[in-house]
């Protein structure tokens, strides 16, 4: 196959390709290499929240099953349950091979060439070209985007810096009768307390429920026996059809750098994933399109293009994540603190998160806002030694 491009992108995810699609638009030749055959499945609650649709520079509407306006979060030990509502949706639901394969379809209408089957083995840098070996051939190129998620061949084989941590989460595509379906409708649920870190979900889509259950500490969570209970408590009984899937969500990001030997890593290969929720297609549309833009501000000349986009990601991102940090501290770790603060002020908490998974705040508006409700609401001895605020943009705590 034809070998060299100026960048290749490998992994048709989000990042992939809002990354090619941005760099086919400004006419850079750019090819995307996915190992699997289009479209393919990805285990992914399939949940875009609403500020992930404000990152999309593509309108992904014929792709979407369903909008919930309502999201409803449960806190089981306690009894406690907390519904919010938005005009814009919280969260549209799609089904990832669709979603991804949208995203695709536009980076190859706008000139991006895209080879699938083509798994990369490993990656190599010499005399300013990287080289992939993949199980098609090799391949060149003057940049390499590695978009190629989770277990990323591309940073491992390039022995990248790591640090990322990374969680276990199962995703079941569950089928019930359509009485029961109905019951889901046009709300995104979350659930917490069923297992004693993390949290379960349930979304709906057009013709099922994709049903998951996550846990933020790394090992010793039995997730399986957990996502029985979570069916269990659902009233999910006459159940039709089951696909299980399994796979793990980066919630810390790499020590860095994030550019190095002319690999860029962008969206879970990063880490870049949120870890209050471990939603991670908002951040994987922004960090490809970010490296994109370094690669096209500064015409593909090395030293530029690592500052544009480590200024960038240290702008937008990683304070973010950092922020993020330390709301997850106090959600999973933190369990008495938690109980106290939802039980006095749950509502308020509750539509604080919504609003920044519908993108009208940030973790960092609302940890660090003089009046924000997480300063009210945490104790004063927690806030002494382990709350250290990062200035705000406008210079003020
Ligand atoms: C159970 C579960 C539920 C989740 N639910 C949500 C949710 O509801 N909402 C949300 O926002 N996030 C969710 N996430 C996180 C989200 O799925 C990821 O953060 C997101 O997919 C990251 O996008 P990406 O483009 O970086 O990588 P990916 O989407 O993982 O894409 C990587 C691509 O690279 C390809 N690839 C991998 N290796 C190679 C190789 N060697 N050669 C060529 N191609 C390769 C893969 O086939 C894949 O297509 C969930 C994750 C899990 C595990």
């Amino acid at each position: 196959m034809s070998t060299t491009y100026d960048v290749i992108v490998v992994g048709s995810g989000p990042a992939g390709a809002c990354a090619a699609w941005r760099l086919a638009q400004a006419g850079v030749a750019v090819a995307v290499l996915e190992q699997a055959a289009l479209p393919r499945y990805k285990t992914c609650g399939g949940g875009l929240v609403g500020r992930a649709m404000q990152a999309l520079p593509l309108d992904v509407r014929h792709v979407t099953e369903q909008e919930c306006h309502t999201a409803q979060l449960s806190f089981l030990r306690a009894g406690l349950s907390f519904t919010t509502h938005r005009p814009t949706p919280i969260i549209s639901m799609t089904m990832r091979d669709q979603f991804d394969y949208a995203l695709l379809s536009a980076a190859q209408t706008a000139g991006a060439v895209v080879h699938q089957q083509c798994a990369v083995e490993k990656a190599s840098f010499d005399s300013d070209v990287v080289t992939l070996t993949t199980n098609r051939g090799s391949m060149k190129a003057k940049f390499v985007i590695a978009a190629d998620g989770a277990l990323s061949t591309v940073a491992r084989t390039m022995g990248m810096a790591d640090g990322r941590v990374l969680i276990p989460a199962l995703e079941y595509e569950v089928t019930v009768p359509p009485d029961q379906l109905d019951r889901f409708q046009n709300t995104a649920r979350f659930d917490f307390d069923l297992l004693p870190h993390g949290y379960a979900w349930a979304f709906p889509k057009r013709q099922h429920l994709s049903i998951g259950v996550l846990s933020m500490a790394q090992r010793g969570s039995d997730l399986k026996s957990s996502m029985a209970r979570y069916l269990d408590l659902l009233g999910c009984r006459s159940i039709m059809q089951v696909e299980r899937h399994g796979f793990v969500i980066p919630i810390r990001p790499r020590r860095g750098p994030f550019v190095d030997k002319r690999i860029l890593l962008v969206g879970d290969a990063a880490g870049f994933a949120d870890p209050v929720t471990g939603e991670g297609i908002t951040f994987a549309i922004q960090s490809g399109l970010l490296a994109a833009q370094s690669l096209i501000e500064t015409h593909l000349e090395e030293q530029s293009v690592r500052q544009a986009y480590a200024h960038a990601l240290a702008e937008t991102i990683l304070p973010e994540l950092r922020t993020g940090r330390w709301l997850a501290q106090l959600l999973y770790n933190w369990p008495r603190t938690k109980s106290w603060a939802f039980a006095q002020h749950g509502q308020r908490l509750c539509e604080a998160v919504t609003d920044v998974m519908a993108g009208t705040r940030t973790y960092r508006e609302l940890a660090f806002n003089s009046r924000s409700l997480l300063k009210l609401l945490t104790p004063n001895w927690f806030r002494k030694s382990a709350y250290r605020p990062a200035p705000s943009r406008d210079g003020q705590v």
